[in-house]
């Protein structure tokens, strides 16, 4: 594991946090139109689709630079592009498994988020279970017609395209005859209805296709391909901004810790209990271990290496980590841990947009729970680990969605 920054790689960081400097937004952001303004400003800089292929306006750089931008957008709390669907997991697939004209014809759109993308994967019934999926996706000749629902679709209120998984064959075995699919959402076979989640949001949708079109230059790669690729943006997911995620911990921690110097228990702080410092003790010392994880997986990516499963001991061991981060600020803020509209300001409790969207900790407390859920479950990634790290026997049905999920 390489452990420290080259001359460069330092000096490309203050450059960034120069740029931030003067561009980071005074304001929050309240509309998806300013959202999207700050996502095409952050591209123009040359700091979204970093990786991406320049001859598909991407910047060809370094997965050192792509995190110290994501690390230096941590530090100031920076408002997170939009389309994060798009640039996580859509652009990536295009990019490794689209042909030439697809790349030509949706990479740059993405990058300057003038098409919105959700990602089409989970239905009702198929979730851990992927190649279990029922949607299905008929050959008309000159196009497929789509029918069936799909649900959990983050961003599917605000996306132009989705990024669709649908049965082709149903005669062969289950994750052989799933293909993959650019669905266009604003037509008339397609209906998006937004979820209300416990958090009062409805960043989820339900997709009802009923007899949709999907045009023959929008399948991608071939035909009954489908399982092999959601194994890819599936693992594009896990990979994630790892090291600007422990940044964004840190920073909540240090507030953490200063709300325990404010908040008195029995008339004394409550750092001065020697159970709450061993408590924020014991999780500091958990943040350094994510750290170092980070620090592992991004050495991998410069050597050219894919983490591969080693990716499913990331995401367990992070998701699992917020988790038990937000229980312990829900222990150590009592009530005021539950207020939706924030904490009185003498306090200075407030969060930001890094760890909760609405920036609080109530709401942080709540999203915590997504994390070992979305882009496989921990139950899933353990059976990940357990099958291909560890080599303990597989599990009884070899087609099930752990093999992806
Ligand atoms: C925040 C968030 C965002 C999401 N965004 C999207 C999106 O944009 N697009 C999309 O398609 N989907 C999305 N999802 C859906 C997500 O992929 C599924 O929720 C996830 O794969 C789990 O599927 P499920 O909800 O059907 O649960 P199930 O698969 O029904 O699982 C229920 C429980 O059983 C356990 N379990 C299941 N199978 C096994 C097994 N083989 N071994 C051990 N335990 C098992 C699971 O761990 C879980 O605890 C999102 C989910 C969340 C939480």
């Amino acid at each position: 594991m390489d452990l420290t920054y080259t001359p460069e790689d330092l000096a490309f960081r203050k450059q960034v946090r120069a740029w931030l400097e003067g561009n980071l937004p005074r304001t929050p952001l309240r509309t998806l139109d300013e959202r999207k303004a700050w996502h095409r400003k952050l591209y123009e800089a040359g700091y979204l689709g970093m990786g991406w292929p320049k001859e598909y306006g991407g910047g060809g750089a370094r997965p050192m630079e792509q995190a110290i931008v994501a690390d230096e957008m941590a530090q100031v709390n920076a408002p997170a592009p939009t389309n994060g669907l798009g640039l996580g997991i859509v652009g990536p697939t295009v990019v490794v498994h689209g042909n030439e004209w697809q790349k030509k014809r949706y990479l740059q759109k993405i990058l300057t988020a003038e098409e919105m993308w959700c990602q089409l994967y989970s239905e009702p019934n198929s979730g851990s279970d992927l190649a279990s999926l029922r949607t299905r996706a008929e050959d008309k000749g000159d196009h497929f017609l789509v029918n069936g629902q799909k649900i959990w679709t983050s961003g599917g209120k605000v996306a132009d395209w989705g990024l669709l998984l649908a049965r082709t064959d149903p005669a062969v075995a289950k994750h052989k005859g799933i293909s993959c699919f650019l669905l266009y959402l604003h037509q008339p076979g397609v209906d998006v209805r937004p979820l209300k989640q416990i958090t009062g949001s409805s960043e989820f949708c339900e997709v009802f296709m009923t007899n949709a079109r999907v045009e023959k230059e929008n399948l991608i790669g071939k035909l009954g391909e489908g399982w092999g690729i959601a194994n890819l943006t599936l693992g594009y997911e896990r990979g994630g901004r790892s090291l600007a995620r422990i940044t964004s911990y840190a920073s909540q921690y240090h507030r953490l810790v200063a709300a325990a110097r404010k908040l008195k228990r029995n008339g004394r702080p409550l750092v001065d209990s020697p159970v709450v410092r061993q408590k924020l003790g014991r999780i500091w010392a958990e943040l350094e271990v994510e750290r170092y994880n980070a620090l592992r997986v991004l050495t991998q990516l410069e050597r050219g290496d894919h983490p591969g499963a080693g990716g499913s001991l990331t995401k367990l061991s992070y998701s699992e980590f917020e988790k038990r981060f937000n229980e312990l600020a829900q222990e150590i803020l009592g009530p005021y841990g539950q207020l939706t509209d924030g904490a009185p300001p003498e306090l200075g409790l407030e969060i930001d947009t890094a760890v909760g969207e609405q920036g609080t900790w109530a709401y942080a407390f709540l999203w915590s729970r997504a994390g070992t859920i979305y882009s496989g479950s921990s139950e899933i990634q353990k059976n990940v680990i357990g099958e291909r790290i560890l080599g303990l026997p597989k599990e009884a049905r070899a087609d099930r969605a752990g093999a992806a999920r």
